[in-house]
């Protein structure tokens, strides 16, 4: 399948299914050098699909292994990327591969929006969250002080999204991606969110319905990315459950909890606090929390950390301005909003969510 993303900076597919990296070649034609950056552990498992995926064009490609997970997502990390770039003598009409998850994706996107101020790159993704990272040009490392705090919208010429390498994927990262496909549900449709929340369990998932989540997935992450790519508007949606999320991912200690756990902690957070402060019914709610349960998500880990150390990092966000919050509420599925709460309403939503759960 092949999903089209139009944006101003460039229009380019995302082609989902199994096999899809043998498209790639066809993307390598007119680049003078290839360079993969690709995640380490990804390269061990799946390397060699991705060497015979390039194909003649590609076959002298300089490779650049960077450690796995977000551990690439640094200043260091990015100077080797930069380096690496060089000494392989990649020049504006190169073509460079990111081949990984979402980090590598983030801090290889990012080395091709910096090098010579900013050269063409391709989105392997290999991971479900990915569906997520990979399409819409959002690229980012971390600063010590603070998450995705350095970065670019650049976007890519292409995303090949095979899915057949997301068979050596844990549980946990099944778990984590499955939130973000979860959230795009959730933000777009009223029909489809109670059916999938109450049909579907994560161990039993086959590889077909797999791809159509990830599938529709893409296509409202795509849609949104279409009207708004810089975030001026609409792409707010996509933070549903991310301000709190975040906190929650930030206390544990990046890697504490994966990213979609998180954001799932942070959706039924956000679900409860739309009760309170939009007048949302609790069916939604209670649906997408059976749901987290019945799927493994460590909802009781918030216990861990008190309402003040996460209000601090929700301060922290960077989309948080002049000590305003402000949240994505969702009324009822596929209606979202951004609406400025207060202290106070944090506080009592985060009381609540205890409760709840405990
Ligand atoms: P990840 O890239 O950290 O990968 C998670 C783990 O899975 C790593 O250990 C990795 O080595 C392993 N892995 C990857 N593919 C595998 C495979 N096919 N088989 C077995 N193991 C595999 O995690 P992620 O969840 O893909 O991405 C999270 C990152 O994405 C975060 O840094 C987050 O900030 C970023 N992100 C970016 C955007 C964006 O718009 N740019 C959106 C959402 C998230
Ligand atoms: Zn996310």
């Amino acid at each position: 399948e092949t999903v089209r993303v139009e944006t101003q900076e460039r229009s380019y597919d995302v082609v989902v299914g199994p096999g899809a990296l043998r498209e790639l070649e066809s993307f390598l034609a007119d680049a003078d050098r290839v360079a993969v950056i690709a995640d380490e552990k990804v390269s061990a498992l799946h390397g060699d699909r991705l060497r015979s995926a390039l194909g003649g064009a590609g076959r002298d490609a300089a490779w650049l292994d960077v450690p796995s997970g977000e551990s690439c997502k640094t200043l260091e990390w990015f100077g080797h990327s930069q380096q690496f770039l060089l000494e392989a003598g990649c020049t504006r009409k190169s073509v460079l591969i990111a081949f990984g998850g979402g980090a590598c994706g983030d801090l290889a996107g990012y080395a091709a929006a910096a090098y010579m101020r900013g050269i063409r790159f391709i989105q392997c993704p290999t991971t479900i969250l990915a569906h997520d990272s990979s399409v819409g040009g959002k690229t980012a490392i971390n600063l010590p002080g603070g998450k995705n705090m350095t970065g670019a919208f650049h976007q890519p010429i292409a995303v090949l999204y095979d899915t057949e390498l997301l068979r050596t994927l844990p549980e946990v990262e099944i778990r984590s991606g499955m939130a973000e496909a979860v959230k795009h549900v959730l933000i777009s449709s009223k029909e489809d969110a109670p059916e999938m929340l109450h049909t579907l369990e994560l161990d039993k998932m086959g590889e077909e319905e797999l791809i159509r989540h990830i599938v529709r997935g893409i296509r409202v992450k795509a849609e949104i990315v279409g009207r708004d790519e810089r975030e001026g508007s609409v792409r707010k949606y996509l933070n549903f459950g991310h301000t709190y999320g975040h906190a929650v991912e930030a206390a544990a200690g990046y890697g504490g909890l994966t990213h979609g756990e998180a954001v799932m902690i942070g959706m039924i957070y956000a679900l409860i606090l739309s009760e309170q402060k939009a007048g949302a019914g609790r069916e939604l709610t209670d649906a997408l929390q059976e749901f987290a349960a019945r799927n493994g998500y460590p909802l009781k880990s918030v216990k861990d950390y008190s309402f003040e150390e996460l209000f601090g990092y929700m301060k922290k966000d960077k989309k948080a301005s002049f000590g305003d919050l402000h949240f994505v509420l969702l009324p009822e599925a596929g209606a979202p909003y951004v609406s400025r709460v207060t202290e106070e309403d944090c506080r009592e939503a985060d009381r609540e969510f205890r409760i709840r759960t405990g």
